[in-house]
């Protein structure tokens, strides 16, 4: 008889210095299904929960639908809206009867008010509610902060290999397999976790580039060497102020010797490497500077600090005043202010604008700028994504104005425009090709798009909550040093 597997989840990537808290109603506004809606609205996605229905149609295993919420990365999250996640997805749990195994899909780097390794404590409630011998499965972003809590609380643990990341599905279907495997015998893998004092930037963990690459492709041959379940290597999210900040090695396998050394071998072959993951940061400045001087662009100022997509703002400033002060021409940058679009459209296309913009909804992200300029173009924007990533996808930027101050076009949005294509571009008249300057507020997201036609790129030292110079914040949580946020980490005695 088809074996009775539960599958739920919860993911957040918690920016813990992202002011504001994450709610209920950031799930509810991003992503929450639960029961029959879970299915179908996975179906045929690449998602975990997509690659986990395609295994378990080919495995013969009959899912039960918990809830799956997620909310686009921000602030810490609240208590209570944590509270009442786990809760519901204990109620259905509950409900579903005699289980025979779980599924659960995790982040690994959700940060909840007082409960610094959320992911671990959901994990532990879950296996609170059932017989001991009930094997549970998680998967886990590559962005997760990984900790001993969190791997003691599943049987065994699959996370992304990529980023950008386009491998949620096989991670999925990969962890479906693993558990089917433990349905059927009372084998459990042995887990080893190696955590280095090392914790580089999201910009230089592309997994597609020196040198994360190289590191992927050593641990995909290890692998196969027989004996191991399943390796993983958690890159960190640096963005939060949490004990358990860093790479994290996890490797799982019938061995533990054999475990242990492979992922003692993964663990020092990246210590060694520490140094090639230089995010390259030119100052704000020198940045403008060199992309007025260029033959050709367009040239990609990279506002990584400011990364919509990493819990930022988007509405950060020091970019455009050095593209004012420098008199940039044909520079263009999107900034998400709905109050100054406010103001434009009160006065209309055609009319002179005004007034500050950016730099509104905090203090970390450069201050408001006086911008006077010819009102372009001004009405709702709504497009599906046309580029590779996340094709298809419905997009809303609410209203949208666009500002001709002299030489730089500042494109004023509603809601964050996430830069994976220039479809938002596209669809305020703007042309990204024709540009000699380009201001995107993305890590690495970016590039899928824009570097098949740019002519160079440039990431700037700027102010923010995603900042790639990691010494521009406070961590109070951190066992020092780490790797760079001080000048050099510490080899951990343990992993001697
Ligand atoms: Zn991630």
């Amino acid at each position: 008889m088809a074996k009775r597997v539960f599958i739920t989840g919860i993911w957040h990537e918690t920016n813990t210095f992202a002011q504001g808290r994450t709610g209920l109603e950031a799930f509810h506004a991003y992503q929450y299904l639960e029961g029959d809606a879970l299915f179908a609205a996975f179906a045929d996605t690449n998602t975990e929960v997509g690659g986990a229905m395609d295994a378990a149609v080919e495995l013969d295993l009959n899912l039960i639908p918990g809830l799956f919420a997620g909310a686009v990365p921000s602030g810490l999250i609240t208590a209570s809206a944590y509270e009442a996640l786990v809760r519901r997805s204990l109620e259905l749990l509950a409900a579903a009867g005699q289980i025979d195994g779980v599924l659960v899909h995790l982040h690994g780097a959700c940060v909840v008010e007082g409960a610094p390794e959320a992911d671990a404590e959901f994990l532990a409630a879950i296996r609170r509610q059932l017989p001991a011998d009930t094997p549970v499965v998680a998967t886990f972003d590559l962005h997760a902060n990984l900790s001993d809590a969190l791997i003691k609380g599943a049987d065994a643990l699959v996370g992304y290999d990529t980023y950008p990341h386009n491998d949620m599905g096989e991670r999925g279907a990969e962890a479906a397999r693993m558990l089917h495997r433990m349905l059927w015998s009372t084998r459990r893998p042995a887990k080893i976790l190696r955590k280095l004092p090392f914790a580089p930037p999201p910009q230089v963990q592309g997994t597609a580039a020196a040198p994360a690459a190289a590191i992927m492709a050593k641990m995909h041959d290890m692998e196969t060497w027989g004996e191991i379940w399943s390796a993983s290597i958690a890159w960190g999210f640096p963005y939060a102020d949490v004990a358990h900040l860093g790479v994290g090695i996890l490797v799982q396998g019938d061995d533990i010797a054999h475990a242990t050394r492979v992922a003692d071998d993964l663990a020092l072959t990246i210590w060694r490497q520490r140094g090639d993951f230089d995010a390259g940061l030119i100052s704000v400045e020198a940045a403008v500077h060199s992309a007025i001087a260029a033959p050709h662009g367009p040239i990609i100022l990279v506002d990584v600090a400011d990364n919509a997509g990493g819990g930022a703002p988007a509405d950060g400033t020091t970019i455009l005043a050095e593209l004012l002060d420098q008199s940039a021409r044909d520079a263009v940058i999107v900034l998400c202010d709905g109050q100054a679009v406010k103001t434009a459209k009160a006065i209309g296309v055609g009319a002179m604008f005004s007034g500050n913009v950016g730099g509104k909804s905090d203090d970390l992200h450069g201050p408001p700028i006086p911008l006077v300029g010819e009102i372009i173009f001004q009405q709702p924007v709504r497009y599906r994504r046309r580029g590779d990533y996340m094709t298809g996808q419905q997009i809303d930027l609410g209203e949208i104005a666009v500002i001709q101050a002299d030489g730089v076009t500042v494109m004023l949005t509603e809601e964050k425009a996430m830069p994976f294509d220039a479809d938002h571009l596209a669809a305020a008249g703007i042309v990204a090709e024709a540009q000699k300057i380009i201001v995107v507020k993305s890590a690495i997201a970016w590039q899928a798009h824009f570097r098949a036609f740019a002519k160079g790129e440039i990431y700037v030292d700027t102010p923010g909550v995603c900042a790639s110079n990691l010494k521009r914040f406070t961590y109070t949580q951190l066992t020092r040093a780490v790797y760079p946020i001080d000048n050099d980490g510490v080899w951990p005695a343990t992993n001697a």
